[in-house]
């Protein structure tokens, strides 16, 4: 029941990205939007930046290499991507793979946050520098990655309540693809996690 309204809630944000007509000349250039993926009521949600070719062809994020690897990274820690909810900040895919720009970023944040808001998950797995700042703009992902960060989040629909969240700053998977020595700090960094999580249950 929760589960269907949830979803029916994220279904209604990805129609108002259309209808709003958020980013324009991104939407123009690509095929779809590229909403989001998984369970509704995940309790860790996994954020990246921008859709690439893969997922602007399937409309779902992470199902190119970079998302081959996280589907790996997710087993080696017990979850599968139906246990969890993946999103990225900009929602169409920037003209050849290009970092996303400040103002695309801005214009699709509230409705991440909306995103978030109707997810309410305990654990946001950031992927990338980008996803981090997001939340922790004034962090470096070289000095924080793989450390928890608690961080409260204003939300819209409730003025005056917040979201608590475990922010988790990791390296993107596709930078650490073909990256030794940050594809095993990526891995390691993964493994906090489940302690993450039952350390959040142990708490209450
Ligand atoms: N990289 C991202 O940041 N997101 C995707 O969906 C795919 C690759």
């Amino acid at each position: 029941m929760a589960n269907h309204s949830k979803q029916q809630q994220l279904d209604d944000l990805a129609q108002k990205i259309v209808d709003e007509n958020v980013t324009p000349e991104l939407k123009a250039g690509a095929t779809q939007l590229v909403f989001g993926d998984g369970n509704p009521d995940a309790e860790v949600v996994f954020i990246g930046e921008a859709p690439g070719k893969n997922e602007d062809e399937q409309g779902k994020p992470f199902v190119g290499a970079a998302g081959r690897f996280l589907n790996e990274m997710l087993e080696g820690i017990g979850l599968k991507r139906e246990d969890i909810y993946i999103t990225n900040i900009v929602k169409y895919r920037p003209p050849n793979n290009r970092d996303p720009l400040p103002d695309e970023k801005k214009a699709f944040l509230p409705y991440l946050q909306s995103q978030l808001e109707i997810i309410q998950p305990k654990v946001v797995v950031t992927l990338g520098r980008h996803s981090m700042n997001c939340f922790l703009p004034d962090l470096q992902i070289s000095q924080v990655h793989g450390q928890p960060k608690r961080v409260k989040l204003a939300l819209k629909a409730h003025k005056g309540d917040v979201l608590e969240v475990v922010i988790l700053p990791l390296f993107h998977p596709a930078a650490a693809l073909y990256n030794g020595g940050m594809r095993q700090t990526l891995i390691d960094d993964f493994a906090a996690i489940p302690t993450i999580l039952e350390k959040i249950k142990d708490n209450k």
